[in-house]
Parts: structure tokens; sequence; C-alpha cells
């Protein structure tokens, strides 16, 4: 040594700077007293501590043979270490979520990456859970890529796998011949897996120890993409279920809307001539009275009845009385405004009620329409069918309590045209407002 301190020296530089804390050392001194044992053996990371006059030729074969002893269980427990580190790393990323074909195939991938097996393998699933217990190639690689999707009783299959993946299923386990690997393990009581590997390498207890855990992991990773795969198609059915029975919602929704229309439509309609009835006409007519007794506007009621009506019938029979109601509803509809409510009240009895209509207005609108209907070609089965309409006019007024007042005003009026003659109007005058008398 060049000098006293140099073997101090060299045991740092191997711990401190090369951070080397598996090679053994043993100091060997011929100056115990420059470097005291103890303070030695504590301050500086040596494994043992011997005196030049004490290492005999035995003892040196014994310290020899113990420190290497213990540098093989440092490598073993270094190795095993980074081997897990491996496998936690690797089989961590296959618990993302994946279906179970993309699990499998990253197995293969991985189990190579980790432990350097070789390429050319493959990953044989039998599946217990489908009936007769399907089995088949569900990865490979290498050599094996062609045989993807096949079952080992294929006639293309290599015999030689064939027979080992028979084998291995029939012992349910592992083994391990020189030139070829057959690891076995099963996931989640519905799979059973072996991967069948060509290797060059040869495995020792810790290799093979390893590739057990590293099973393990897979097969817990196995039943998750298994469970992850069945809750997904589960959650397709569902949805599937659930959008037929919305579908079937909707239809019946629609139905049920069309059918509404339809009742509605038929509640407030005159079936034979498909005006407005009487009910839609009273309903209308309470609305437009309290606006128009609020806003004090005009409002009239035309009340047309036709003229011996019955002789028509008598005469031609009730269809054509029955086309002649409907063409009158017709022509007199399509003399009136949008705003005004035309409707079938009874038999051959007719009520306009016009918004902002006043007596005049509405004197003039029965005048048009009975030289409406006497200049229309009325007819039946190629019949001409001639009548004249009596019209009652009442005009609403803050004496009237509603508009069925006003009606009945109108429908006296009618008879009073009757009385004085028919093919006439008559325009009633409004009762006296009790407010107004006195
Ligand atoms: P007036 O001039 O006094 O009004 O005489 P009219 O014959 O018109 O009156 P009346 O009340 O005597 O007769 C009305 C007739 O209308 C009697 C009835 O059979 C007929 N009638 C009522 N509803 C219908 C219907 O829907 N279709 C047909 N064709 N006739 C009907
Ligand atoms: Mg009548
Ligand atoms: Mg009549």
């Amino acid at each position: 040594m060049e000098n006293e301190r140099a073997g101090l020296d060299l045991v740092s530089y191997i711990r401190d700077e090369l951070r080397n804390k598996d090679v053994r050392i043993i100091l060997r001194t011929g100056q115990p007293g420059q470097a005291p044992e103890k303070e030695v053996i504590i301050k500086y990371d040596i494994n043992d501590y011997k005196q030049k006059s004490e290492l005999t030729v035995d003892r040196l074969f014994t310290s020899l043979i113990a420190a290497l002893r213990s540098y093989e269980d440092l490598v073993t427990i270094s190795n095993s270490r980074q081997g897990l580190q491996d496998i936690l790393e690797g089989s961590g990323q296959l618990f993302r979520n994946q279906s179970v074909h993309q699990f499998l195939s990253g197995v293969l991938t991985q189990i190579n990456a980790i432990f350097h097996l070789g390429d050319d393998a493959m990953l044989y699933v039998r599946n217990l859970a489908s009936p007769g217990g399907e089995e088949k190639v569900m990865a490979a690689s290498g050599k094996y890529d062609s045989y993807m999707g096949q079952a080992s009783s294929s006639s293309a299959f290599p015999s030689m796998v064939r027979a080992a993946i028979a084998d291995t299923l029939a012992r349910k386990a592992s083994s391990y011949e020189p030139g070829r690997f057959s690891i076995y393990f099963y996931s989640a009581s519905v799979y059973e897996i072996v991967i069948y590997i060509d290797s060059g390498r040869e495995l020792n207890t810790l290799d093979i120890e390893m590739i057990d855990i590293y099973c393990a992991n897979v097969s817990l990773g196995l039943a998750n993409a298994d469970l992850l795969e069945t809750l997904e198609a589960k959650v397709v059915g569902r949805t599937c279920e659930l959008a037929q029975a919305n579908a079937g919602l909707e239809q019946r929704t629609r139905e049920l809307e069309s059918a509404n229309d339809q009742l509605r439509q038929m509640a407030m309609t005159d079936p034979l001539t498909g005006i407005f009835n009487r009910r839609y006409l009273l309903d209308m007519g309470t609305k437009l009275f309290s606006l128009a007794n609020r806003y004090n506007w005009d409002l009239s009621v035309l009340l047309i009845d036709i003229d011996h009506f019955k002789a028509i019938n008598d005469t031609h029979g009730h269809a054509a009385g029955d086309a002649a109601l409907i063409q009158l509803a017709g022509l007199v509809r399509k003399r009136l405004r949008d705003s005004d409510v035309f409707g079938r009240i009874g038999g051959e009895e007719f009520v306009v009620i016009a918004p902002s209509t006043n007596a005049a207005a509405a004197a003039q609108l029965s005048q048009r329409l009975m030289e409406t209907l006497a200049a229309a070609d009325i007819g039946w089965e190629g019949i001409a069918l001639k009548f004249t309409v009596s019209i009652g006019i009442a005009c609403s007024d803050r004496a009237d309590k509603s508009i069925e007042a006003t009606m009945a005003r109108a429908d006296s009026a009618m008879y009073q045209a009757k009385h004085a003659g028919r093919n006439r109007y008559v325009l009633i005058e409004a009762p006296v407002d009790p407010r107004m008398v006195g």
C-alpha cells in the first residue's frame, strides 16, 4: 500500500463512490495498532478484519468461502427484488381496463420482456365456461404467430406443441424442460391457460418462482378483464333493451297523442258537417263574451235556421237533408272571418259568434249570408235543393249574464223572423240594462 490509509480509502471508494454494497471486503492489516479493529469495523463497511499474522491459508480459505456464500445470497436477493419490480410494473400495465383478448396478448409480450424466454411462444386458453370447454390459441408470437385462433386439435397444429399442451392441461402443472416451457395457471375458475415457449434459456429456481408470481398476478388481472367484459356486455345488453323499450314507449306516446288529438277534435266537432258543435261553441262563446264585457268590445250572435227544412227531408229523404246541411255549413264558413266562431247547435240550426261586430255589421253579414245561400247551387244527386234561412241577431250587452243569454235573444229574434214570413233576418233590441234605469 502506498500509505497506511490506502486500504481504508479503497473501502470508502468502493462503498461510497461506486455504491457497491454487495462485494465482500476482508481487510488484512499488518499494523493493527494503526487501525484498531473495533473502530474500523464500525466506521467502514467491511465484512471481516484480519491481521496478517493470524491469516493462515486455512483461515483465508474459510473467510473467502464464507464471503462468497454471502455474496451469492446477496445477488439472489437483489435479482429477486429486480424481478419482482419488473413483474409489478409489467402486470400493473395489464390491469388497465381492457378486454380479455387485449389482456392476453399483453401477457405474452410481457412474459418475454421480463424473463427473456424467447419469441416463439403461444398462449393457449381453455374456457370452461363456454359450451364444450372451447379452447384455442388466444395470443401468439414468432413462429407460432400463424396458429392464432386455432385449437390444438386442428390438423395443422404442431404435434409436439399439441402433446405438450395436452400433457400440461392434464397434469394442471407447469413443466420446464430444456428447450421448451409449458407454464400452467388458471383464472376465475373459468380459464385454464398454458403458455408454451420454445426457449434456449435455462431457468433456475428463482426464475421459476418469479414466473409463478407473475402468473398469479396475470390470473388476477384476467379475472378482472373477464369481469369487465361481462359487465360491459351486460351494459350493452341493458342499453339495447332500454333503447327498444324507449322506442316502444315513443311509439305508444305518438299513438296516444294522436288518439288524444282525435278525441279533442271529436269533442269539439259536429260529425256531420265538420264545423264546431254546440259544446265548443258555448265554451268559446263564454270566453269571447267575458272578453267583450271586460273591454267593452262588440260581439254579435247570429242564429241561422233553415226555413221548412222538414220539407226537404220529406220530399227527397234524410240523405238529401244531410247534404243540404253540409253544403250550407261550407258556404257560410267561407263567408266568415277567421275570428268568427261558427257551429251547429241543433238539427238545422247554426250559430255564428262574431267578435268586434256591432249590430250594423251583423245585419250586413246576415244579408250577405242569405244572398250567398240564395245564389248557391245546393243539390243532392242531381236534384237542386233550394231553401232560404231565417236569421236572428243579438248583440251582446251588459245586461246579458252569459253568452247563453245573448244566444237566447238571438233565438227569439230568429222566431220573430219566422213569424214575419221567413227568409229574413231580425235584429233584436238590446234589453234594458237595469243599472241604467232610473
Ligand atoms: P221552420 O221553417 O219553422 O224552421 O220549419 P222546419 O221544417 O225547418 O223546422 P222543424 O223544426 O219543423 O223541422 C226541422 C227538421 O229538421 C225536423 C228534423 O227531422 C230535421 N232534422 C234535424 N236534424 C237533422 C239531420 O241531422 N239531418 C236531416 N236530414 N234532418 C234533420
Ligand atoms: Mg229549427
Ligand atoms: Mg227550420
